[in-house]
């Protein structure tokens, strides 16, 4: 096995042990780059830089969880004096001031940046079809999508481009590739990690998770990116726990519910059938299984359609040709508005920004954002109630394994309905993983763990115990073609 296809937790024991240098990682990691080529996993790699840092590392080692580890960061988080994207047209040319503070603590872990991943523009969309940059494209089968809006952080990981990486989840983009993709994805308890550099697309929604091979890479990374931060008053002041020590703790006696809204019409068959056969290995370790009911389920997708346009349509209001990126000229001020808009955006941010102001407008607000915003609460509800009973809830991801490239860009509405599963935990602030349960017509199937707020070391110590019965998880996609 190369270096670039092992774990992080594994290449800190061969570097303790002076193995092997953190230069030769990063080599792995550059050359297995130049064999994989047209996957689009990145909008801009900087092999130089990294492995000059990587080199620097050899003779002066540095310490940190993640020192010598090259990893990838989603082109939605700012790095000081690089370009950040948002896979948008409309940021043309913008030079990120400052880094964001989940980068800066994964440097001060000791890790180096390999480059900025692909993604659905400002990081709306399922499938990473939607990038100006063009699709980035499934490591596991070429003509399938990766899943989205992470797909490039999920694949340069999968591929062995990096070792571990950083997307965003608003509603799902983290754990849905993971799943799509055959990893582990996490998003954390909103306010676990600053969004500071994070470029906002529903502020309420949004939160920054680490991409692995395994559940204890999740849990080394969230570890260096967790923290408050000053410069985000929605992170919280809260010390995070050593999640892989406590991740190695049984899980017996551990409640666990699965809730029939998740199970319902529109399930792929043997997506269900990965879940259930999970649900059973979790059983075996000593897990205690119940069925439990989300009632509000079905009104999640509409709920997180309406407020995470709303607060889209706000966000990207700075994107004016005068503030950041792309300037179109025109005689006055208002068709250099309107013409950098135009050009600049994408059809599907477009689509979003319209819906986004029409449930603000005065007329809609009270039938739509209002409405929204109550049915939100009933949905963070029924989290409560059921935390009250069970400790971690199973489901799929996603309904389906990863889908054809172009199959759903056509119609929005189907795009939408595939992060039913992943929408809720957003909504309810709750921290949810994605891992790997199996693999259906070769591709791979995702089971999604959640739990209550700021309760990730239960999260881990289930995945971690499910992933301990099976070896998914030492699958790589890459296959040397
Ligand atoms: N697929 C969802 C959307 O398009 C979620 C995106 C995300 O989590 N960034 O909004």
């Amino acid at each position: 096995m190369e270096l670039c296809d092992k774990t992080i937790h594994e290449l800190n024991g061969m570097l303790s042990k002076k193995e092997i240098l953190p230069s030769e990682i990063m080599n792995s990691v550059l050359s297995r780059m130049e064999k994989t080529g047209g996957f689009r996993s990145f909008i801009k790699v900087f092999p130089e830089q990294a492995l000059e840092l990587a080199v620097r590392q050899d003779s002066a080692p540095v310490k940190g969880a993640l020192a010598g580890i090259p990893v990838a960061v989603k082109d939605n988080m700012c790095i000081e004096n690089k370009e950040t994207t948002c896979a948008s047209h409309v940021l043309k040319s913008f030079i990120a001031p400052y880094t964001a503070t989940a980068v800066l603590k994964l440097l001060g872990a000791g890790a180096i940046v390999i480059g900025k991943t692909n993604m659905d523009e400002f990081a709306m969309g399922s499938s990473t079809e939607t990038s100006f940059f063009g699709k980035t494209l499934n490591p596991w089968n070429k003509d399938m999508v990766p899943g989205g809006s992470s797909g490039g952080s999920a694949t340069s990981v999968a591929l062995g481009e990096a070792i571990g990486s950083l997307g965003s989840d608003t509603g799902g983009s983290i754990r849905q590739p993971a799943s799509l993709c055959g990893l582990v994805g996490l998003k954390p308890t909103y306010g676990r990690v600053s969004r500071y550099g994070l470029v906002a697309f529903a502020s309420s929604l949004d939160q920054i998770g680490p991409f692995a091979k395994d559940v204890e890479d999740a849990a080394i990374l969230l570890k260096a990116i967790s923290g408050y931060d000053v410069k985000d008053s929605t992170s919280v002041n809260r010390e995070a726990p050593d999640y892989v020590t406590e991740m190695k703790k049984e899980i017996k006696g551990l409640k666990i519910g699965v809730p029939e809204e998740y199970f319902s019409d529109g399930i792929d068959e043997e997506v269900g059938s990965c879940v259930k056969k999970a649900v059973k290995d979790l059983e075996r370790c000593g897990a205690e299984v119940k069925n439990i009911s989300l009632p509000h389920t079905e009104y999640a997708v509409a709920t997180y359609y309406i407020i995470a346009t709303a607060e889209a349509s706000s966000n990207l209001a700075r994107y004016d040709g005068v503030h950041y990126g792309l300037r179109e000229n025109a005689g006055n001020i208002i068709d250099l508005y309107k013409k950098t808009r135009s050009v600049g955006f994408g059809d599907e941010v477009k689509r979003r920004i319209i819906l986004g102001t029409y449930v603000l407008s005065s007329g809609y607000y009270d039938a739509y954002y209002l409405k929204a915003q109550k049915a939100r609460t009933l949905i963070k509800e029924d989290f409560s109630k059921a935390f009250d009973d069970v400790d971690v809830i199973i489901t799929p991801t996603s309904p389906t394994t990863a889908w054809r490239i172009g199959e759903k860009t056509s119609d929005p509405l189907k795009m939408y309905l595939s992060d039913i599963y992943t929408i809720s935990a957003n909504l309810a602030g709750i921290p949810s993983v994605s891992v790997n349960c199996g693999f259906s017509g070769g591709l791979p199937v995702g089971l999604q763990l959640q739990a209550a707020h700021f309760n990730e070391t239960v999260l881990l110590r289930a995945a971690y115990s499910f992933e301990q019965m099976n070896d998914y998880h030492k699958k790589r996609a890459f296959s040397g073609k």
